[in-house]
């Protein structure tokens, strides 16, 4: 298999418990399904509410099922900053005091001093995939889009992100799920691709199967620590050849 990994971008969105589904849209009331997510089970719901916060609001912010045990909204820095909130990232924990959200829906509302986070970044991935690309549950890892265009545009604003969580579950399909403020700032879009360039072990991993191997590829590979994998349908150039041999950076298989 390829070593990509697609991206998903989320904007901002919740989960909600029965509790405060009963509260926002009438006692037993049910998401209704309008497009499924790629990770098994999850789907965005029709249904959205108006949040409120003490300095800004959005009119419409859409729910994720099914249902869960814990109420989670999640929020970028820059809908944080709309909201005047201050939120933590990637973790619950109640927000600063004073700061108070409200979701408002047909049949009522709910305020909120706490389950409202900035997600961390993270990777889905079952555990075949994860032991093929060198990583384990917990890692934290680097990633590069794989599409890097021309490096010396102008318009190029290529980013290495870090810190990027490993979730490996067997029910997981690849997937790196960053929210909108890291999209636009790396410049990636939902169906992209990014490769995973270093553990935070400093391990390097190997570079995007291509079929064409050529001798700039194999310096990039060298100038990252990378091994490139050679497969039976990689064409590799002479002059690729020669360096990747010389200085040790294939991979067979
Ligand atoms: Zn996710």
């Amino acid at each position: 298999m390829s070593n990509l990994i697609p991206v998903g971008v989320s904007n901002r969105h919740m989960h909600l418990t029965r509790e405060v589904m009963d509260k926002l849209f009438g006692s037993g009331s049910e998401l209704r399904v309008y497009r499924d997510l790629l990770q098994r089970g999850e789907f965005a719901s029709e249904q959205s509410v108006e949040m409120i916060g003490p300095k800004g609001k959005f009119a419409s912010v859409r729910i994720l099922g099914p249902l869960r045990a814990r109420m989670q909204v999640e929020i970028s820095r820059t809908d944080a900053y709309h909201l005047g909130i201050n939120p933590p990232v990637g973790k619950f924990a109640a927000l600063p005091e004073g700061e108070v959200i409200t979701l408002k829906g047909p049949a009522g509302s709910v305020t909120l001093t706490e389950n409202i986070m900035i997600s961390r970044r993270h990777i889905h991935i079952n555990p075949e995939q994860a032991a093929e690309i060198g990583v384990k549950d917990q890692d934290t890892v680097f990633v590069a889009p794989a599409e890097q265009g021309d490096g010396d545009s102008a318009e190029s604003r290529i980013m290495i992100m870090g810190n990027v969580l490993i979730r490996v579950k067997d029910t997981f399909l690849a997937q790196l799920h960053i929210d909108t403020d890291e999209a636009n700032a790396a410049g990636l879009k939902s169906g992209d691709s990014v490769f995973v360039v270093q553990s935070s072990l400093g391990l390097y991993t190997e570079m995007p199967s291509k079929r064409l191997i050529t001798e700039n590829d194999v310096r990039q590979a060298i100038a990252r620590k990378q091994r490139i994998r050679i497969k039976s349908e990689t064409i590799v150039t002479p002059a690729a050849r020669d360096l990747g041999k010389d200085k040790n950076v294939f991979a067979k298989g």
